[in-house]
């Protein structure tokens, strides 16, 4: 049997983007293997939101050189955000790679594959996964309307379209009937789902749809924008019982004249508001967020608002970026990228020491507690699962708990996940 090849980097929805174009070509006669010198089609899905994401997909594709020199000659695809409308200037520098496509449009992989006699083009359902994990991805927007000052991603994703609830219901039906029991619905602005259908409903009505869905046990969702973060979302989060207490709300920056450049829609006093009015709603809520150090003009009194807002919120989780300018973002149009490398990585640095004695201090509370967990996977010899806030917990047991709601007494600690053992 031929076999596929997939390598993935970047956020969520490029994982899920890589599930469904690997569940194509297993329709239609490939196996994966993990071995790229073993496929017959190799395909790479990039990132290009940061330059060292962009480095790692430029570096992949000049180590597949070889290999499409090779006896083998693979066909070699790219997708990704690396791939916009206008392939010339890609076609040009990267000459091994057969066929170019956006992550939205996999029927011209289909189509490429069926022009050389080797697949059928795909149908509608033949993306849908066909071995889901217990808890899989649901995407639900594509693309994005919010053009940050510094991100490339709706120059890449292009504008906000959301599938209809139906077609998502239909979708979430089918893969509860396989044995999944939690979906993560996925947007890079998820919370702006629905504006642009014709009844515009909105994510709260899609969870009130999906809460009904017999056996399924969670749902969770991301990535929400502060702005769009609204009272009934809020509302149906504290309401909806299968709706996790999890939240990944990104604040970007501290100081408002940063998020003004930044272009980010809210004030440091807004968000702080808005993290209020969601704990008071949800007790217990687990919040993630994302922040960029060393945007343009960023003076370390600057820095210190976005220290100040960590230390205050106290996050389960912060992913700190530095500033990276991207090509033809508003940002990299006019303004300087004037902090020394070495100083946003300082500030990065900065971040994460605190955040790690944060979230041992948030974590450390759960010693000794007894939790529910999603058991997902096995690594290195344990289960592993998570909890409705979307703790990571490791147990140890001969039994076969793949797909269960399991029961585990939290034993060790530590600020990125937990040990423990199966409660009696
Ligand atoms: N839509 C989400 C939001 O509103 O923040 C996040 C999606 S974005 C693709 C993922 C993360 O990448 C952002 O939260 C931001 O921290 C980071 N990011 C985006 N552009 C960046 C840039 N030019 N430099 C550094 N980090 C960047
Ligand atoms: Fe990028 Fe801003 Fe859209 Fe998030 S909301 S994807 S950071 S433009």
């Amino acid at each position: 049997m031929p076999c596929y090849y997939i390598w993935t980097i970047g956020c969520q929805m490029n994982k899920a983007d890589s599930e469904r174009i690997g569940s194509y070509l297993e329709r239609v006669g490939f196996q994966a293997t993990r071995r790229a010198e073993e496929a017959e089609i190799v395909v790479l899905n990039s990132c290009v939101v940061r330059q060292s994401a962009e480095d790692r997909v430029i570096n992949k594709l000049g180590a597949l050189k070889s290999l499409k020199r090779g006896p083998q000659n693979p066909i070699l695809a790219l997708t990704g955000c690396m791939v916009d409308s206008r392939v010339d200037g890609l076609r040009n520098r990267f000459s091994q790679v057969d066929l170019f496509f956006r992550p939205q449009a996999v029927g011209e992989l289909g189509q490429f594959l069926g022009s050389r006699g080797l697949a059928a083009p795909p149908k509608p359902d033949s993306l849908l996964p066909l071995h889901p994990s217990p808890s899989t991805f649901v995407p639900i927007i594509e693309g994005c309307d919010k053009f940050c000052s510094y991100c490339i991603v709706p120059y890449r994703r292009g504008r906000e379209r959301s599938r209809s609830v139906d077609e998502i219901l239909c979708e979430v039906r089918w893969l509860v009937e396989r044995g999944v029991k939690e979906v993560t619905l996925l947007g890079q602005n998820v919370d702006s789902y629905g504006h642009d259908l014709p009844t515009r409903p909105d994510l709260a009505d899609l969870l009130a749809e999906l809460n009904r869905v017999d056996s399924l046990a969670r749902i969770r969702f991301l990535t929400s924008h502060p702005k769009d973060m609204g009272e009934r979302l809020i509302e149906a989060m504290a309401q909806l019982e299968k709706v996790c207490e999890y939240l990944s709300l990104p604040f970007q920056a501290g100081d408002d004249d940063i998020l003004l450049a930044m272009r980010r829609g809210y004030s440091a006093k807004q968000y702080r508001e808005l993290v209020e009015r969601i704990r008071d709603a949800i007790p217990g809520v687990a919040l993630s967020t994302d922040v960029i150090v060393g945007f343009p003009g960023e003076s370390e009194e600057q820095f210190e608002r976005t220290l100040d807002m960590i230390c205050e919120l106290r996050f389960d989780t912060v992913h700190a970026a530095c500033y990276s300018p991207r090509p033809g973002t508003i940002a990299t149009r006019k303004l300087r990228d004037d902090v020394p490398l070495e100083e946003k990585r300082r500030r990065r640095e900065k971040i994460e020491v605190l955040q790690e004695r944060i979230a041992s201090e948030i974590n450390r509370k759960l010693l000794g507690q007894t939790v529910e967990i999603l058991v997902e996977g096995r690594k290195k010899g344990k289960w592993l699962g998570r909890t409705r806030t979307n703790k990571l917990v490791f147990f140890g047991d001969e039994g076969d708990h793949l797909g269960k709601l399991v029961r585990v007494e939290i034993e060790k600690t530590s600020p990125w996940a937990f040990q423990g053992s199966l409660a009696g």
